[in-house]
């Protein structure tokens, strides 16, 4: 079948043939000359799809074994978040690491090696994943763990799909006792109170916060910090999961180009931050985690043009004077993001991971020719402080620059991975950055 699609920013899309196979054996029919796999396209550029053969594979949704009293679960690839909790919250579990959104698929954490807020407590998903099955370019069913495969199951983390296509994962999960979470949330004046307040929340199992871009001078860099904790409740001991499905709005239509403009995402920050005060209150799994799911399609509001998301990595030692520039930079050229994020990350998960011990940053802004050559000077410092941008949202880097990054994408063992598979998977970010 052949159809339009995009990543999550829906800025560039191609008319590829696409597949849904249903089970393993269908799956690996679809493995011909070439092909990538693709989850639920929540990665916001090119690293999904390629023209070929696009092999979707969220009908792989299974639970292939649930081990509920040691907290161990094997599930095909498939399976989005959504349906995992459905089936572990009542059993007292969740999971270890989470992204913030419900409709990603395991296939997508993997390859992405996602991160959640708790970065700076327990790394990336890596860490909690004890084996996986991956299918290799003869269609051969391949085991790999930490003692298994070492090297394949060390560069298929974080490798964008590009070492084949991952059939199945077994990984631990995280005990709790209620579904519910006690939250914190003050706002910081500006980045130096905003980083001061990360490392006064470290003992913290979450933190995250929303970053002002728009803020100048001397409240340059301020933020919303939200901290948390699972609460702990005895009583409970069969957890209902209705509250997934809160309150959800639904947008079935593009919003006009010129909705989110510099002016108004401008108006939009200065409202979000004065109207939040300071607050400690019990939330919900749904509410805490997965805030931007509430909005069905939020990605429309955007218009037919999309937008640019952009999510980098500084090492601790250069980052706040970094991060400076950065909003400097942002604001010189009059380019504001209203979803922008800033977390801490703990450790450097290694391999093709994005995770290094460091502040993370991420923003959606308008697709303009303007944010393009914003994003080329930012790239240069990134490249001058050492840090990364995160693949699973890039859409527009160039093979120069992420050259320069010193990316482990282009290291000796990686490359040998890909000799011989390099025409098999791909994907039209990898053939952009020749990966
Ligand atoms: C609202 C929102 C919030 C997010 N928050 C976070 C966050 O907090 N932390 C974070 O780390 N990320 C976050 N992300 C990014 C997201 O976690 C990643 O982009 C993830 O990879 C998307 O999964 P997917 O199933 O949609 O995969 P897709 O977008 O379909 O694919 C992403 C990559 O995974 C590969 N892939 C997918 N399935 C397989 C498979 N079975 N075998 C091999 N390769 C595969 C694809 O080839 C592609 O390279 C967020 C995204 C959104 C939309």
């Amino acid at each position: 079948m052949k159809k339009q699609i995009s990543g999550w920013g829906k800025n560039i899309s191609s008319n590829v043939n696409i597949s849904f196979p249903k089970n393993l054996n269908q799956l690996k029919k679809k493995i011909k000359k070439n092909c990538i796999a693709r989850g639920m396209g929540r990665s916001y550029g090119d690293s999904s799809f390629q023209r070929k053969n696009t092999i979707v594979l969220t009908n792989l949704n299974k639970i292939i074994e649930f081990d509920k009293k040691k907290g161990v679960i094997e599930l095909e690839a498939g399976i989005s978040i959504k349906e995992i909790l459905q089936n572990i919250i009542p059993h007292g579990w969740f999971l270890p690491v989470t992204p913030g959104s419900k409709y990603i698929t395991i296939g997508g954490m993997i390859a992405s090696d996602v991160h959640g807020k708790n970065h700076h407590k327990i790394g990336s998903f890596r860490h909690q994943i004890i084996e996986f099955k991956i299918i290799d370019k003869k269609k051969n069913l391949i085991s790999c763990s930490k003692k298994k495969n070492i090297n394949l199951f060390n560069y298929t983390i974080g490798g964008m799909g590009l070492t084949g296509i991952i059939y199945s994962c077994k990984f631990k999960l995280l005990k709790i006792s209620s579904h519910k979470i006690y939250q914190e949330k003050f706002r910081c004046k500006n980045i130096y109170e905003t980083i001061k307040n990360f490392k006064g929340s470290a003992a913290w199992p979450y933190n995250v916060a929303w970053l002002d871009t728009s803020a100048k001078g001397k409240s340059l860099g301020r933020s919303i910090l939200f901290r948390a904790k699972h609460l702990k409740d005895k009583k409970t001991n069969k957890i209902k999961t209705n509250f997934l499905d809160n309150k959800v709005i639904t947008l079935n239509n593009y919003f006009p180009n010129w909705l989110m403009n510099s002016f108004t995402i401008n108006i939009l920050n200065k409202l979000y931050y004065n109207f939040s005060f300071n607050k400690n209150n019990l939330t919900n799994i749904n509410n805490f985690f997965y805030q931007l799911d509430k909005i069905k399609n939020w990605n429309l509001i955007y218009g037919k043009k999309g937008f640019i998301s952009y999510q980098f990595v500084l090492p601790l030692k250069n980052s706040t004077k970094a991060i400076i520039d950065i909003l400097n930079i942002l604001n010189k050229n009059k380019v504001y993001s209203f979803v922008s994020v800033i977390k801490s990350l703990g450790k450097n998960d290694g391999y093709l991971s994005f995770g290094i011990k460091g502040l993370t940053l991420v923003f959606d802004f308008p697709n303009n020719s303007n944010t393009y050559s914003v994003l080329n000077k930012i790239d240069q410092v990134i490249i001058k402080n050492k840090g990364n941008i995160y693949l699973c949202k890039d859409s527009r880097i160039s093979h120069s620059n992420f050259f320069k990054m010193k990316s482990n994408f282009y290291n000796k063992e990686f490359t040998k991975i890909r000799k011989g598979i390099k025409n098999k998977f791909y994907s039209e970010q990898s053939l952009r950055l020749n990966i």
